[in-house]
Protein backbone atom coordinates (compact mmCIF):
# COMPACT_ATOMS: atom_id res chain seq x y z
CA UNK A 1 0.00 0.00 0.00
CA UNK A 2 1.14 3.49 -1.09
CA UNK A 3 1.80 5.94 1.93
CA UNK A 4 -0.11 8.93 0.11
CA UNK A 5 -3.44 9.14 1.02
CA UNK A 6 -5.64 10.40 -2.15
CA UNK A 7 -8.85 11.18 0.02
CA UNK A 8 -9.52 11.52 3.63
CA UNK A 9 -13.28 11.62 4.87
CA UNK A 10 -13.99 12.86 8.44
CA UNK A 11 -16.89 11.20 10.11
CA UNK A 12 -18.14 7.74 8.90
CA UNK A 13 -21.81 8.42 8.35
CA UNK A 14 -23.63 6.76 5.35
CA UNK A 15 -22.65 10.06 3.13
CA UNK A 16 -18.83 8.82 4.55
CA UNK A 17 -19.28 5.23 3.61
CA UNK A 18 -21.27 5.69 0.02
CA UNK A 19 -18.48 8.43 -1.00
CA UNK A 20 -15.44 5.84 0.27
CA UNK A 21 -17.35 2.58 -1.29
CA UNK A 22 -17.99 4.55 -4.72
CA UNK A 23 -14.32 6.14 -4.92
CA UNK A 24 -12.86 2.91 -5.21
CA UNK A 25 -15.07 1.89 -7.92
CA UNK A 26 -13.78 4.96 -9.14
CA UNK A 27 -10.14 2.94 -8.95
CA UNK A 28 -9.26 5.86 -6.55
CA UNK A 29 -6.48 3.74 -4.57
CA UNK A 30 -6.22 5.08 -1.00
CA UNK A 31 -9.40 6.69 0.68
CA UNK A 32 -9.18 6.45 4.40
CA UNK A 33 -12.70 7.08 6.80
CA UNK A 34 -12.08 8.57 9.75
CA UNK A 35 -14.57 8.47 13.05
CA UNK A 36 -14.38 9.90 16.25
CA UNK A 37 -16.30 6.98 18.24
CA UNK A 38 -14.90 3.67 18.65
CA UNK A 39 -16.99 2.09 15.98
CA UNK A 40 -17.97 3.21 12.32
CA UNK A 41 -21.82 3.83 10.93
CA UNK A 42 -22.59 7.55 12.16
CA UNK A 43 -25.63 8.19 13.09
CA UNK A 44 -27.78 5.07 12.08
CA UNK A 45 -25.74 2.90 14.53
CA UNK A 46 -27.92 3.89 17.55
CA UNK A 47 -31.23 4.36 15.47
CA UNK A 48 -32.34 0.99 16.84
CA UNK A 49 -35.56 1.17 14.56
CA UNK A 50 -36.71 0.67 10.88
CA UNK A 51 -36.98 2.03 8.04
CA UNK A 52 -33.04 2.11 6.74
CA UNK A 53 -31.80 1.09 3.26
CA UNK A 54 -34.72 1.28 1.31
CA UNK A 55 -32.81 3.07 -1.63
CA UNK A 56 -29.11 1.69 -1.28
CA UNK A 57 -30.42 -1.93 -0.48
CA UNK A 58 -33.63 -2.08 -1.25
CA UNK A 59 -34.29 -3.81 1.88
CA UNK A 60 -36.47 -2.70 5.29
CA UNK A 61 -33.30 -2.43 7.70
CA UNK A 62 -33.24 -1.13 11.24
CA UNK A 63 -30.25 1.77 12.18
CA UNK A 64 -27.36 -0.49 13.17
CA UNK A 65 -28.31 -3.19 10.07
CA UNK A 66 -28.10 -0.72 8.09
CA UNK A 67 -24.69 0.67 9.53
CA UNK A 68 -23.23 -2.64 9.44
CA UNK A 69 -23.98 -3.56 5.98
CA UNK A 70 -22.48 -0.09 5.11
CA UNK A 71 -19.27 -0.64 7.06
CA UNK A 72 -18.75 -4.41 6.18
CA UNK A 73 -18.95 -3.21 2.48
CA UNK A 74 -16.32 -0.51 2.72
CA UNK A 75 -14.01 -2.96 4.50
CA UNK A 76 -14.55 -5.09 1.65
CA UNK A 77 -13.82 -3.12 -1.22
CA UNK A 78 -10.24 -1.55 0.67
CA UNK A 79 -11.55 1.29 2.34
CA UNK A 80 -9.19 1.90 4.97
CA UNK A 81 -11.46 2.83 8.39
CA UNK A 82 -9.50 4.29 11.54
CA UNK A 83 -12.09 4.55 14.40
CA UNK A 84 -11.26 6.36 17.68
CA UNK A 85 -9.74 9.10 15.60
CA UNK A 86 -10.49 12.40 16.30
CA UNK A 87 -9.99 15.09 13.76
CA UNK A 88 -8.73 17.86 15.88
CA UNK A 89 -7.46 20.38 13.14
CA UNK A 90 -8.21 20.79 9.62
CA UNK A 91 -5.59 23.09 7.57
CA UNK A 92 -5.20 24.60 4.51
CA UNK A 93 -4.49 22.10 1.65
CA UNK A 94 -5.72 19.49 3.01
CA UNK A 95 -3.72 18.71 6.25
CA UNK A 96 -5.21 17.13 9.11
CA UNK A 97 -4.20 16.56 12.79
CA UNK A 98 -5.52 13.40 14.33
CA UNK A 99 -5.99 12.84 18.16
CA UNK A 100 -5.77 8.79 18.28
CA UNK A 101 -5.56 6.34 20.83
CA UNK A 102 -1.90 6.34 20.27
CA UNK A 103 -1.44 10.10 20.11
CA UNK A 104 -1.32 12.81 17.91
CA UNK A 105 -1.03 11.90 14.52
CA UNK A 106 -0.46 14.10 11.27
CA UNK A 107 -2.04 12.99 7.37
CA UNK A 108 -1.28 15.04 4.50
CA UNK A 109 -4.53 13.40 1.90
CA UNK A 110 -4.73 14.74 -1.23
CA UNK A 111 -8.23 15.57 -0.78
CA UNK A 112 -10.68 15.62 2.25
CA UNK A 113 -13.99 15.09 2.38
CA UNK A 114 -16.33 16.61 5.69
CA UNK A 115 -18.98 14.33 6.32
CA UNK A 116 -19.05 15.10 10.06
CA UNK A 117 -23.51 15.45 10.07
CA UNK A 118 -25.84 17.19 12.47
CA UNK A 119 -26.36 17.28 16.05
CA UNK A 120 -29.30 18.14 17.94
CA UNK A 121 -29.28 21.64 19.83
CA UNK A 122 -28.41 21.52 23.84
CA UNK A 123 -29.79 22.69 26.19
CA UNK A 124 -27.12 25.39 26.88
CA UNK A 125 -28.64 26.79 23.58
CA UNK A 126 -31.90 26.80 24.16
CA UNK A 127 -32.69 29.05 26.68
CA UNK A 128 -34.09 27.31 29.37
CA UNK A 129 -34.92 28.05 32.60
CA UNK A 130 -34.50 26.55 36.01
CA UNK A 131 -31.33 24.15 37.82
CA UNK A 132 -29.50 22.17 35.99
CA UNK A 133 -30.81 18.31 37.23
CA UNK A 134 -29.63 14.60 35.91
CA UNK A 135 -31.99 13.42 33.09
CA UNK A 136 -32.37 15.96 30.75
CA UNK A 137 -30.83 14.48 27.04
CA UNK A 138 -31.10 15.01 23.27
CA UNK A 139 -32.64 11.98 21.33
CA UNK A 140 -29.15 11.21 20.02
CA UNK A 141 -27.95 10.50 23.76
CA UNK A 142 -31.32 8.65 24.67
CA UNK A 143 -30.58 6.13 21.96
CA UNK A 144 -27.08 5.62 22.65
CA UNK A 145 -28.30 5.00 26.11
CA UNK A 146 -30.93 1.85 24.77
CA UNK A 147 -29.60 0.93 22.00
CA UNK A 148 -25.78 0.56 22.82
CA UNK A 149 -25.53 1.10 26.84
CA UNK A 150 -28.94 -1.18 27.07
CA UNK A 151 -29.67 1.26 29.73
CA UNK A 152 -32.78 3.19 30.78
CA UNK A 153 -31.77 7.36 31.71
CA UNK A 154 -35.50 7.74 33.15
CA UNK A 155 -38.90 6.44 33.39
CA UNK A 156 -41.69 8.91 32.77
CA UNK A 157 -39.57 11.80 30.29
CA UNK A 158 -41.56 14.63 28.90
CA UNK A 159 -40.72 15.31 24.85
CA UNK A 160 -39.82 18.38 23.70
CA UNK A 161 -40.40 19.09 19.67
CA UNK A 162 -42.31 17.47 16.89
CA UNK A 163 -39.38 16.78 14.18
CA UNK A 164 -39.44 13.58 12.61
CA UNK A 165 -36.83 12.46 15.47
CA UNK A 166 -39.19 13.22 18.11
CA UNK A 167 -40.99 10.57 16.43
CA UNK A 168 -38.07 8.02 16.67
CA UNK A 169 -37.98 9.37 20.28
CA UNK A 170 -41.31 7.73 21.05
CA UNK A 171 -40.27 4.43 19.98
CA UNK A 172 -37.03 4.48 21.32
CA UNK A 173 -38.29 5.03 24.49
CA UNK A 174 -41.50 2.19 23.89
CA UNK A 175 -38.45 0.24 22.70
CA UNK A 176 -36.93 0.25 26.22
CA UNK A 177 -40.67 0.00 28.76
CA UNK A 178 -40.04 4.21 29.38
CA UNK A 179 -43.57 5.70 29.23
CA UNK A 180 -43.68 9.36 28.04
CA UNK A 181 -45.97 11.49 30.17
CA UNK A 182 -46.16 14.52 27.36
CA UNK A 183 -44.70 15.62 24.17
CA UNK A 184 -45.08 19.58 23.68
CA UNK A 185 -44.61 21.92 20.88
CA UNK A 186 -44.74 25.63 20.91
CA UNK A 187 -45.86 26.05 17.81
CA UNK A 188 -49.55 25.35 16.85
CA UNK A 189 -49.09 22.12 14.07
CA UNK A 190 -46.51 19.19 14.34
CA UNK A 191 -43.46 19.96 12.71
CA UNK A 192 -42.88 16.41 11.09
CA UNK A 193 -45.16 15.61 8.01
CA UNK A 194 -48.60 14.24 8.20
CA UNK A 195 -49.54 11.76 9.42
CA UNK A 196 -46.89 11.33 11.80
CA UNK A 197 -48.78 13.80 14.19
CA UNK A 198 -51.04 11.02 14.56
CA UNK A 199 -48.65 8.24 16.41
CA UNK A 200 -48.67 10.11 19.66
CA UNK A 201 -52.29 9.89 20.02
CA UNK A 202 -52.44 5.96 19.27
CA UNK A 203 -49.88 5.23 21.67
CA UNK A 204 -51.35 6.97 24.08
CA UNK A 205 -48.80 10.36 24.77
CA UNK A 206 -50.83 13.63 24.92
CA UNK A 207 -49.52 15.97 22.12
CA UNK A 208 -49.73 19.78 23.65
CA UNK A 209 -49.44 22.16 20.48
CA UNK A 210 -48.73 25.86 20.80
CA UNK A 211 -46.94 25.02 24.48
CA UNK A 212 -43.32 26.05 25.30
CA UNK A 213 -41.18 24.95 27.63
CA UNK A 214 -40.51 27.58 30.23
CA UNK A 215 -38.13 25.47 32.64
CA UNK A 216 -36.80 22.10 34.12
CA UNK A 217 -37.77 21.51 37.96
CA UNK A 218 -36.22 19.62 39.88
CA UNK A 219 -32.02 20.04 41.74
CA UNK A 220 -30.28 16.38 41.82
CA UNK A 221 -32.66 15.22 38.97
CA UNK A 222 -35.51 16.37 37.16
CA UNK A 223 -38.84 16.12 38.88
CA UNK A 224 -41.24 18.39 36.62
CA UNK A 225 -41.28 20.69 33.76
CA UNK A 226 -43.18 24.41 33.75
CA UNK A 227 -45.09 24.78 30.29
CA UNK A 228 -46.78 28.00 29.36
CA UNK A 229 -49.72 27.75 26.85
CA UNK A 230 -50.60 30.37 24.21
CA UNK A 231 -53.13 31.91 26.51
CA UNK A 232 -50.08 32.82 28.99
CA UNK A 233 -50.92 29.94 31.77
CA UNK A 234 -48.24 28.29 33.42
CA UNK A 235 -48.33 24.90 34.81
CA UNK A 236 -46.33 21.89 35.81
CA UNK A 237 -45.87 18.57 34.17
CA UNK A 238 -44.51 16.10 36.51
CA UNK A 239 -42.01 14.09 34.88
CA UNK A 240 -38.46 12.17 35.52
CA UNK A 241 -36.87 13.24 32.21
CA UNK A 242 -36.65 15.39 29.54
CA UNK A 243 -35.79 15.10 25.94
CA UNK A 244 -34.79 17.96 23.69
CA UNK A 245 -35.27 16.31 20.48
CA UNK A 246 -34.33 17.91 17.06
CA UNK A 247 -33.32 21.42 16.50
CA UNK A 248 -30.96 19.69 14.48
CA UNK A 249 -27.64 22.27 13.05
CA UNK A 250 -24.42 20.87 10.92
CA UNK A 251 -21.35 19.29 12.97
CA UNK A 252 -18.94 21.79 11.43
CA UNK A 253 -17.07 22.90 14.75
CA UNK A 254 -13.86 21.44 13.18
CA UNK A 255 -14.22 23.72 9.91
CA UNK A 256 -15.16 26.55 12.43
CA UNK A 257 -11.83 26.37 13.95
CA UNK A 258 -10.55 26.58 10.40
CA UNK A 259 -10.24 28.18 7.88
CA UNK A 260 -13.35 27.60 5.64
CA UNK A 261 -15.85 29.77 4.65
CA UNK A 262 -19.46 28.61 7.23
CA UNK A 263 -22.76 29.60 5.70
CA UNK A 264 -24.57 31.73 7.97
CA UNK A 265 -28.19 30.38 6.84
CA UNK A 266 -27.63 26.15 6.58
CA UNK A 267 -24.70 26.71 9.61
CA UNK A 268 -22.00 23.93 7.24
CA UNK A 269 -19.59 24.73 5.14
CA UNK A 270 -20.16 27.03 1.90
CA UNK A 271 -20.04 25.02 -1.30
CA UNK A 272 -20.31 25.25 -4.85
CA UNK A 273 -22.05 22.09 -7.10
CA UNK A 274 -19.42 19.80 -6.60
CA UNK A 275 -19.30 20.09 -3.06
CA UNK A 276 -16.45 22.26 -2.94
CA UNK A 277 -15.47 23.95 0.11
CA UNK A 278 -13.81 27.92 -0.01
CA UNK A 279 -10.47 25.47 0.02
CA UNK A 280 -10.77 23.35 -2.75
CA UNK A 281 -8.60 20.67 -1.13
CA UNK A 282 -11.71 20.56 0.70
CA UNK A 283 -15.28 18.63 -0.59
CA UNK A 284 -18.52 18.51 2.09
CA UNK A 285 -21.26 15.65 1.70
CA UNK A 286 -24.26 14.57 3.76
CA UNK A 287 -26.13 16.42 6.58
CA UNK A 288 -22.98 18.25 7.69
CA UNK A 289 -24.05 20.59 4.49
CA UNK A 290 -27.62 21.91 5.87
CA UNK A 291 -30.04 20.55 8.78
CA UNK A 292 -31.30 17.79 7.81
CA UNK A 293 -32.11 15.19 5.48
CA UNK A 294 -32.23 11.07 5.98
CA UNK A 295 -29.75 8.90 5.69
CA UNK A 296 -31.10 7.32 2.10
CA UNK A 297 -30.62 11.01 0.92
CA UNK A 298 -27.50 11.31 2.72
CA UNK A 299 -26.03 8.51 1.21
CA UNK A 300 -27.01 9.12 -2.11
CA UNK A 301 -25.11 12.72 -1.87
CA UNK A 302 -22.21 10.97 -0.78
CA UNK A 303 -21.93 8.99 -3.98
CA UNK A 304 -22.49 11.97 -6.03
CA UNK A 305 -19.87 13.72 -4.26
CA UNK A 306 -17.28 10.67 -4.78
CA UNK A 307 -17.51 10.93 -8.66
CA UNK A 308 -16.69 15.11 -8.22
CA UNK A 309 -14.10 14.05 -5.65
CA UNK A 310 -12.46 11.71 -7.86
CA UNK A 311 -12.97 14.05 -11.05
CA UNK A 312 -10.95 16.51 -9.44
CA UNK A 313 -8.15 14.33 -8.95
CA UNK A 314 -8.25 13.31 -12.33
CA UNK A 315 -7.72 16.94 -13.16
CA UNK A 316 -11.07 17.30 -15.15
CA UNK A 317 -12.65 19.73 -12.83
CA UNK A 318 -12.44 22.95 -13.81
CA UNK A 319 -10.69 25.00 -10.77
CA UNK A 320 -12.19 27.42 -8.68
CA UNK A 321 -12.47 30.43 -11.12
CA UNK A 322 -15.92 33.12 -11.66
CA UNK A 323 -18.65 31.76 -9.35
CA UNK A 324 -22.39 33.09 -9.22
CA UNK A 325 -23.36 33.55 -5.65
CA UNK A 326 -27.12 31.91 -4.11
CA UNK A 327 -28.42 33.67 -0.77
CA UNK A 328 -31.26 33.44 0.98
CA UNK A 329 -32.57 37.01 0.94
CA UNK A 330 -36.08 36.81 2.57
CA UNK A 331 -36.68 35.11 6.59
CA UNK A 332 -38.94 32.97 4.85
CA UNK A 333 -36.46 31.13 3.38
CA UNK A 334 -34.45 29.36 5.45
CA UNK A 335 -31.61 28.16 3.57
CA UNK A 336 -30.49 27.22 -0.02
CA UNK A 337 -27.61 25.00 -1.04
CA UNK A 338 -25.06 24.97 -2.69
CA UNK A 339 -24.20 28.70 -2.31
CA UNK A 340 -22.46 29.17 -5.11
CA UNK A 341 -22.20 27.93 -8.31
CA UNK A 342 -19.11 27.48 -10.39
CA UNK A 343 -19.67 29.29 -14.02
CA UNK A 344 -16.23 26.88 -15.21
CA UNK A 345 -16.68 24.25 -17.88
CA UNK A 346 -16.29 20.94 -16.25
CA UNK A 347 -17.88 17.47 -15.23
CA UNK A 348 -22.01 17.91 -14.27
CA UNK A 349 -22.37 19.09 -11.09
CA UNK A 350 -25.43 19.09 -8.47
CA UNK A 351 -28.53 18.97 -10.71
CA UNK A 352 -30.54 20.67 -8.38
CA UNK A 353 -30.16 23.65 -5.35
CA UNK A 354 -31.75 22.75 -1.87
CA UNK A 355 -34.13 25.02 -0.04
CA UNK A 356 -35.99 24.93 2.95
CA UNK A 357 -38.46 27.42 4.35
CA UNK A 358 -39.59 28.43 7.87
CA UNK A 359 -42.73 28.63 8.05
CA UNK A 360 -45.93 27.81 5.65
CA UNK A 361 -45.10 29.76 2.71
CA UNK A 362 -47.78 30.22 -0.22
CA UNK A 363 -47.00 32.61 -3.21
CA UNK A 364 -44.05 33.00 -5.06
CA UNK A 365 -40.44 32.45 -5.16
CA UNK A 366 -38.39 35.13 -6.97
CA UNK A 367 -34.58 34.87 -8.13
CA UNK A 368 -33.80 38.41 -8.07
CA UNK A 369 -30.27 39.98 -9.37
CA UNK A 370 -30.16 43.80 -8.02
CA UNK A 371 -33.31 45.00 -9.62
CA UNK A 372 -33.93 42.29 -12.19
CA UNK A 373 -36.12 39.56 -11.69
CA UNK A 374 -34.23 36.93 -13.43
CA UNK A 375 -37.32 33.87 -13.16
CA UNK A 376 -39.74 33.04 -10.54
CA UNK A 377 -42.13 30.24 -9.58
CA UNK A 378 -44.98 29.14 -7.73
CA UNK A 379 -43.96 28.26 -4.33
CA UNK A 380 -46.64 26.53 -1.79
CA UNK A 381 -44.25 24.91 0.90
CA UNK A 382 -43.82 23.73 4.55
CA UNK A 383 -40.65 23.84 6.72
CA UNK A 384 -40.33 19.74 6.48
CA UNK A 385 -40.39 19.88 2.73
CA UNK A 386 -37.53 19.66 0.58
CA UNK A 387 -37.79 22.29 -2.57
CA UNK A 388 -35.50 21.46 -5.49
CA UNK A 389 -34.70 24.11 -8.27
CA UNK A 390 -33.23 23.09 -11.37
CA UNK A 391 -29.33 24.56 -11.11
CA UNK A 392 -29.73 25.47 -14.59
CA UNK A 393 -32.35 28.68 -13.77
CA UNK A 394 -29.03 30.08 -11.69
CA UNK A 395 -26.58 29.41 -14.23
CA UNK A 396 -28.54 31.15 -17.22
CA UNK A 397 -27.25 34.18 -15.91
CA UNK A 398 -23.68 33.60 -16.88
CA UNK A 399 -21.83 35.96 -15.58
CA UNK A 400 -20.76 36.29 -11.76
CA UNK A 401 -24.07 37.57 -10.24
CA UNK A 402 -24.97 37.67 -6.69
CA UNK A 403 -28.87 35.85 -7.51
CA UNK A 404 -31.26 36.46 -4.49
CA UNK A 405 -33.76 34.51 -3.45
CA UNK A 406 -36.86 36.09 -2.40
CA UNK A 407 -40.78 35.21 -1.77
CA UNK A 408 -43.60 37.35 -2.33
CA UNK A 409 -46.65 36.10 -0.40
CA UNK A 410 -49.87 35.31 -1.75
C1 LIG B 1 -30.49 11.78 16.96
C2 LIG B 1 -30.67 11.63 15.48
C3 LIG B 1 -31.59 10.68 15.01
C4 LIG B 1 -31.78 10.53 13.62
N1 LIG B 1 -32.69 9.60 13.19
C5 LIG B 1 -32.81 9.37 11.86
C6 LIG B 1 -33.68 8.34 11.38
O1 LIG B 1 -34.34 7.64 12.15
N2 LIG B 1 -33.75 8.15 10.02
C7 LIG B 1 -33.02 8.91 9.14
O2 LIG B 1 -33.09 8.69 7.92
N3 LIG B 1 -32.22 9.90 9.58
C8 LIG B 1 -32.09 10.14 10.91
N4 LIG B 1 -31.25 11.14 11.35
C9 LIG B 1 -30.57 12.00 10.35
C10 LIG B 1 -29.12 11.53 10.14
O3 LIG B 1 -28.35 12.69 10.20
C11 LIG B 1 -28.96 10.80 8.79
O4 LIG B 1 -29.74 9.63 8.81
C12 LIG B 1 -27.55 10.32 8.48
O5 LIG B 1 -26.95 9.72 9.60
C13 LIG B 1 -26.66 11.43 7.94
O6 LIG B 1 -25.45 10.86 7.56
P1 LIG B 1 -24.10 11.67 7.54
O7 LIG B 1 -23.13 10.79 6.83
O8 LIG B 1 -24.33 13.02 6.99
O9 LIG B 1 -23.64 11.90 9.05
P2 LIG B 1 -23.71 11.09 10.43
O10 LIG B 1 -24.43 9.81 10.32
O11 LIG B 1 -24.20 12.08 11.41
O12 LIG B 1 -22.17 10.77 10.72
C14 LIG B 1 -21.24 11.76 11.04
C15 LIG B 1 -20.08 11.11 11.74
O13 LIG B 1 -19.00 12.05 11.84
C16 LIG B 1 -18.32 11.80 13.05
N5 LIG B 1 -17.52 12.99 13.37
C17 LIG B 1 -17.96 14.26 13.61
N6 LIG B 1 -16.91 15.08 13.85
C18 LIG B 1 -15.79 14.33 13.74
C19 LIG B 1 -14.40 14.62 13.86
N7 LIG B 1 -13.96 15.86 14.15
N8 LIG B 1 -13.51 13.62 13.69
C20 LIG B 1 -13.93 12.36 13.40
N9 LIG B 1 -15.24 12.03 13.27
C21 LIG B 1 -16.16 13.00 13.43
C22 LIG B 1 -19.44 11.50 14.03
O14 LIG B 1 -18.98 10.80 15.16
C23 LIG B 1 -20.39 10.67 13.16
O15 LIG B 1 -20.15 9.29 13.29
C24 LIG B 1 -31.05 11.34 12.72
C25 LIG B 1 -30.13 12.30 13.20
C26 LIG B 1 -29.93 12.43 14.57
C27 LIG B 1 -28.94 13.46 15.07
Amino acid sequence: MTDQIDVAIIGSGPSSLSAAIELKALGIARVVVLERDPEAGGIPRHCGHPPFGIREFKRVLTGPQYARKLVATARLVGVEIRTSTTVVEARPDGKLLLATKDGVAEIAPRRVIYATGVRETPRSCRFITGPRPLGVVNTGALQSTVYLQDRTPFERPVIIGTELVSFSAIMTCRHAGIKPVAMIEANEGVTARWPTGLFPRIVGVPLHLGTRLSAILGNRSVTGVEVVDRAGNHRVINCDGVILSGQFTPEVALARCGHLAVDAATKGPVVDQYGRCSDPCYFATGNVLRPVETAGWSWNEGRQTARWVAADLAGDLAPVGAEIEVVAADPVIRYVVPQRLSLAAGSAGMKHLQLRVTRRAKGTLVAMCGDQTLWKMPLNARPERRILVPVGKFTAAGKPVKIELKFIAE
